[in-house]
């Protein structure tokens, strides 16, 4: 079953002089259950792809579909609540509340819309990113590596079926970055999530199944790998 899919999406950012042409003319469909990754040199366009295909931001032509549904028919809250089911997003800059504890802000997309998480999943989030011990602490007493995880255990608590993720590793040490795969592979073959992970790394695209690459706003080249 295709779950998102992708026709003739481009992008132009600013106007005149400042014109700049994030992607050309984009075509992609991915299914149910992949595992992608999407590489490319910097400012190829990998986080505008990724910010289309969360509605984040709009696309200037072509079309977007979640599911089949065509997400530009979709107003302002009703895609606010729609991203919240069913995509995760995993950003590098984390977007934790500091106001708010661990347990908080990995219920949060939850919590927006009233809805109180089995607390047997969220045991078993917090059991998995090994941060047991510290569901009560704020993000300031987090080391990085924590703070990366909450925000993954954000994106997993509703149990979307995309999970979005933007250099989910880029700061993080080779410890950390193994541990954040880890759980991304568990989501997406225990969970049957479908996950695109932009990065710049080619060792790391390898843990996909698919890599996609993007140079200049455009596909190059999109194999499976394993
Ligand atoms: P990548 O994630 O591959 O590094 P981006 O998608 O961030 O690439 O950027 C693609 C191109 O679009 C770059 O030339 C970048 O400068 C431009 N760009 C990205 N975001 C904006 C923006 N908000 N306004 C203007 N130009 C932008
Ligand atoms: P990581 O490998 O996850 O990035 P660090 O090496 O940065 O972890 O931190 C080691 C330990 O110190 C971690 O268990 C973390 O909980 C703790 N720690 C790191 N920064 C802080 C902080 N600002 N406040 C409280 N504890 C911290």
């Amino acid at each position: 079953m295709s779950i998102l899919k992708v026709e003739n999406l481009t992008k132009v950012y600013g106007s005149k002089d400042t014109k700049v042409t994030a992607l050309n003319r984009i075509n992609l469909n991915i299914e149910k259950g992949e595992f992608i990754s999407i590489i490319g040199p910097s400012g190829s366009g990998k986080s505008t792809l990724l910010h289309m295909l969360g509605g984040v931001d709009k696309p200037s032509e072509g079309n977007i579909y979640i599911e089949n549904k065509d997400i530009s028919t979709l107003n302002e809250t009703e895609m606010a609540v729609f991203r919240r089911k069913k995509i995760g997003l995993i950003y590098q800059a984390y977007n934790l509340i500091p106001t708010l504890d661990v347990e908080q802000n990995i219920m949060l997309p939850m919590l927006l819309d009233n809805v109180t998480p089995k607390k047997v999943d969220y045991d078993r989030i917090v059991e998995l990113l090994g941060l047991t011990e510290r569901r009560n602490h704020l993000p300031s007493q987090l080391s990085g590596g924590q703070k990366q995880r909450v925000a993954i255990g954000r994106s997993l608590i509703y149990s979307p079926s995309i999970i979005l993720a933007d250099e989910p590793t880029g700061n993080l040490d080779s410890k950390n970055t193994k541990a954040t795969l880890n759980l991304l592979k568990i989501a997406n073959k225990e969970y049957n999530q479908t996950i695109v992970m932009i990065t710049h790394d080619e060792k790391i695209a390898n843990s996909a199944d698919r890599v996609i690459k993007i140079v200049d706003g455009e596909i190059v080249s999109d194999e499976v790998v394993k």
